[in-house]
Formats: C-alpha cells, structure tokens, sequence
C-alpha cells in the first residue's frame, strides 16, 4: 500500500493508523446500465455521488455483531469501460470504492470471507433531485410526463435517468447464502446483457484477481496446461464466469488435493425502495 493511500485512509481515523493495520478492498457501488426497475444513473450522477460517498461507512447487516464491523471508503473512482455498452449505448461506467477496515480480532473472520470469496450483496443508498425520462426528457419530479418506465413507445424504451444526487447515505453487505458451486455459472453463465445492472459483481476485482492466482498456481500444477505465461496472457481480460470456468477445468487435471474450496461468487444487487421521499435504495 503507497503511503499517499495511508495518509488518505488516516483522514478518517482518531490515531495514525500503519498499513498492516488496515485491511482494504474494493466494490462497485452503482453504475450507468438500465436496471430491472427500468432506472439508471447519469454519468454525472455518479460522479457526484463518487463525491458524496467518501468518508461514508459500511456495515456488514447480516452480522449480529454488529458496529465492529464496519468499513468506511476512503476514496472513489468513476470507471469507464470501453469494452461495454449500456443497454441505450452509453459506455458503460461505474463507481468503484475503495473501503478499509480496521483489523481486529473480532473481523478477522470477516476479513477471511471477504478474500475467500463469500457470496455477498452490496446495497447502497442515496437521494436523486431529479427522474429524467428517456422518451420525453421531462423531470418526473417536476411535473408528470405521460409515459411509464419498463413500456415501450413507438419503439422507444421508456426508463428514468436517476440525476442530480443530493445526498449518499449508507452502504451495507449482505452475506447471501452461500451454495457451493451451484448459483456461480447461473449467476455469471452468459447472462451479462439480460442481467444488466440488476446484479452485478461487488469486490469484483478481488475476485478476479484471486481467481486468476489461483489459475496460476493451478496451470503450475497441472500436467495438461499450457505455460503459465501463456495462461496468463489469455486470462488478463477474462470475466469471472470464465475465470471460474477454467479454474473449475483446471481443478478437474490437477488432483493432488491442494485446491482447496471452489470460489464462491461475489454478488452485488441493487434494490430500491420506492417510499415517498423518493430515496433510492440501490
Ligand atoms: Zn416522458
């Protein structure tokens, strides 16, 4: 960890906290594809909740324990991927957060799941000023406009540009019963487009990257693989579907029990809750 991370994570802290102190990961909070509740997220809106979302905590709800639980991003990052479009052909963009947490004996275990790969939601919430529609470009908020997200007019898909954030509020983990095996490839099996935002991967890089070690260590291992190298070149860019699907190959020629558990998937959802003061819950 760079000392510029360190002195931005002690912004927050009551003492000057040392790197082996900390344990730090990513998620991606929200991003600007068309979600199953026919909303989605201006690309400025995520760079102002990218803004609003510094310094706000997380709590890992599922556990009873509770407050000790509790990560707080120190710094956000809105991404660009060229490689993908949105469902109404933006490049696709999410927000990425940087969380610490600090270590203790009492999240150690916590932790563990986290790099083990435990199957987890991540829920996230904020206020929007204003609701765009796609078909007229009217603001929902400020006077109805005849048209109703999820229908089609003249062709026209009609959903709600999520703008204008006001505030962030919370961010939580949601442990999600974890099947083993079962669940990854439908999650990840090919289902990209018709998944749009609904779920995608939160901690993903950390996946990704502990898949891709593992398929190291693995084609090491294994007296059917192509070089390393080679393997590691191919797997640079791979999704986590078919991280896992060579993984699980690669499992499949190497029997000297060292592999340990099958990873289990990461899973980050959105939700929202439609109450009155038109707060998302995302
Ligand atoms: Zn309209």
């Amino acid at each position: 960890m760079s000392d510029a991370k360190m002195a931005k994570i002690n912004k927050f802290t009551r003492r000057e906290l040392k790197e082996d102190e900390v344990y730090t990961f990513s998620v991606i909070l929200c991003d600007n594809e068309i979600d199953r509740d026919s909303e989605k997220f201006s690309v400025d809106a995520l760079k102002k909740l990218a803004e609003l979302y510094v310094g706000k905590t997380g709590i890992w709800s599922h556990d009873p324990k509770g407050e000790n639980q509790t990560a707080r991003i120190y710094e956000t990052e809105v991404v660009e991927d060229p490689s993908r479009k949105t469902a109404d052909g933006e490049v696709y963009t999410y927000l990425k957060a940087s969380a610490y947490m600090v270590r203790t004996d009492s999240n150690a275990d916590l932790i563990r799941e986290i790099d083990g790969g435990i199957k987890k939601e991540v829920s996230v919430g904020c206020a929007v000023s204003k609701e765009i529609c796609s078909v007229c470009g009217r603001d929902r908020r400020t006077g109805e406009c005849a048209h109703r997200k999820g229908r089609t007019y003249n062709g026209k898909r009609c959903f709600y540009i999520l703008s204008s954030p006001t505030d962030a509020y919370e961010w939580s983990f949601v442990a999600v019963p974890a099947q083993k095996g079962a669940g990854v490839t439908k999650k990840y099996g090919g289902e990209h487009s018709a998944q749009k935002s609904g779920t995608h991967d939160g901690i993903v890089e950390k996946l990704c990257d502990d898949l891709k070690r593992d398929i190291i260590r693995l084609s090491f291992l294994s007296k059917d693989s192509a070089p390393a190298a080679i393997i590691k070149a191919a797997i640079e860019n791979m999704e986590p579907d078919k991280l896992l699907e060579m993984k699980q190959a690669l499992i499949g020629t190497v029997d000297d029990g060292s592999t340990g558990e099958l990873e289990k998937a990461f899973n980050h959802s959105k939700e929202k809750e439609t109450d009155p003061n038109k707060s998302f819950r995302v």
